[in-house]
């Protein structure tokens, strides 16, 4: 006989497990597969073990400022395999929150890929389950660009099977991930370069972000290859050596391509199940997350339209009120706050000026100067950019954007005014705290220019 299941939940990651978790409290029955790790990408080969990565990376540099401050430190050298198993350690921890969090909510679990056979009934293991609404929280995977030898290329999930640092390295790409990566290996100690076909990197930020960001990648010694792309990477007696289209050779111990990912469909047998994919293999859903099927819903990395955690985990939580809380509800995707953790990290929430230009005029604040730690460390490519893009006609802040330290911890209530509709005038009537970096948003005075509006 057939489990049955109110809601039969594919993929148990950010989205997946919150959906799953909420709906089960919310009274359904609840089964959910997962095929590699519980709590998905982020807790496992994604935000969670970078970020410690990340923080690992900045404790180097503190050390060597903190000499301008009177210390008398002596940097050691860094041991790559006490880090991962501290990193590890702590992504265990989370993987076993995960599972407590599911069995405490009373969600059955099912450990092992899911393919449809039919509309209602999925198959795990060769266990077969009957549901009358189901959710693919599949996520995605990183693909490696299609040149000769790519597989002898790293992808990001590799960094944390790695025994010990790679010397020299390449990192392919210019998004979030590939400068993260890029900064938390030069900050551990490797001679890093990127290349990156668009002329600057972090595509979709504002313009003064990106070249903010692609200053300071060069003032810290990172090597940047820009409008090139990955002609073909092979091997050599030293090591590898990864050819560009603009002639580069780039000889590298270990060469990351962070260059795009998929949404993971692949196996799941969407064709059994009449569900319909998009151009870029997206599952295609309407506002409320259904897909061209009306019980079988989708959502996260995906659906490819704001690959970040926090939007899984929003949207998951919202369609399980909806479906099985009496609340229907749906998460924004408009105002998304996103950061960018690398040395120094940007963070940024609303529109770029090149966006808010395309609705109407918009007046531009702008600022960038070395923090009072930078003034005294002397340390070269840690300036700090602050950007409001603000509604000239109405007064009210459309975009935030900073680049500098502690960016992600204090764009989040910066992302609150903005939400709120906060005006120019609310951030100037704001008193700052002093003496930060932070202050500076509310006292920015002086336009910087009036951007007309782009036809
Ligand atoms: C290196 C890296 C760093 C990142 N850093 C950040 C960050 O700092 N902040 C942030 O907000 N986001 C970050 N992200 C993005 C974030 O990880 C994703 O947006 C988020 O994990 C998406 O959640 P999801 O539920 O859609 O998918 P996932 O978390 O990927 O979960 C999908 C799960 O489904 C499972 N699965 C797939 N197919 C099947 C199947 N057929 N049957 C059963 N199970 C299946 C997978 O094994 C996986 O566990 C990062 C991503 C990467 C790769």
């Amino acid at each position: 006989m057939a489990q049955e299941f109110d809601l039969f939940v594919i993929g148990g990651g950010s989205g997946g497990v919150r959906c799953a978790r909420i709906s089960a409290q919310h009274g359904a029955k609840v089964g959910i597969a997962e095929g590699r790790f519980w709590g998905g990408t982020c807790v496992n080969v994604g935000c969670v073990p970078k970020k410690i990565m990340v923080s690992a990376a900045e404790y180097g540099l503190w050390a060597e400022d903190s000499a301008a401050f009177g210390w008398e430190m002596t940097k050691q050298g860094h041991d790559w395999s006490k880090l991962a198993a501290a990193r590890d350690a702590e992504v265990a921890r989370l993987n076993g929150i995960y599972g407590r969090l599911l069995e405490g909510a009373g969600v059955t679990r099912f450990e092992g890929y899911a393919k449809f056979v039919d509309a209602h009934t999925v198959e795990v293991g060769g266990e077969t389950i009957k549901a009358k609404n189901i959710l693919i929280a599949t996520g995605g995977n990183a693909v490696r660009p299609e040149i000769p030898g790519a597989e002898l290329g790293y992808i990001s999930d590799d960094l944390f099977t790695l025994k010990e640092m790679p010397k020299r390295v390449v990192v392919v790409g210019s998004g979030f991930i590939a400068l993260e990566y890029a900064s938390l290996l030069k900050g551990l100690g490797a001679e890093v370069t990127l290349m990156y076909r668009q002329a600057l990197p972090l595509r979709g930020f504002d313009q003064d972000i990106r070249q903010a960001m692609a200053d300071a990648l060069q003032e810290q010694f990172i090597g940047i290859h820009a409008s090139e792309s990955p002609l073909s990477l092979e091997k050599t007696s030293t090591g590898l050596l990864l050819k560009g289209d603009n002639g580069s050779h780039l000889a590298a111990d270990a060469v990351f391509f962070a260059t795009g990912r998929k949404p993971a469909t692949a196996g799941l047998n969407l064709e059994a199940a009449g569900v319909k994919l998009g151009a870029r293999g997206e599952v295609l859903v309407d506002d409320n997350h259904a897909t061209s099927q009306k019980h079988i819903y989708a959502l996260g990395d995906v659906v490819d339209r704001v690959n970040l955690t926090p939007m899984a985990t929003a949207t998951g939580h919202a369609l399980a009120d909806t479906l099985f809380g009496h609340k229907p509800r749906k998460a924004s995707y408009e105002n998304v706050p996103s950061a960018v953790f690398t040395s120094p990290p940007v963070a940024s929430i609303g529109l770029t000026e090149e966006e808010a230009a395309k609705r109407g005029p918009v007046n531009i604040y702008l600022t960038k100067f070395n923090t009072m730690r930078h003034t005294i460390s002397k340390r070269v490519g840690r300036k700090t950019l602050m950007k409001l893009v603000v509604d000239a006609e109405t007064d009210k802040v459309l975009g935030a954007h900073f680049m500098g330290e502690d960016a992600p911890e204090m764009m989040q209530g910066v992302a609150v005014a903005i939400i709120a509709g906060a005006t120019k005038a609310h951030f100037d009537q704001t008193i700052g705290i002093h003496p930060t970096a932070a202050e500076e948003f509310v006292t920015l005075r002086t336009l910087t220019r009036r951007t007309e509006k782009t036809v």
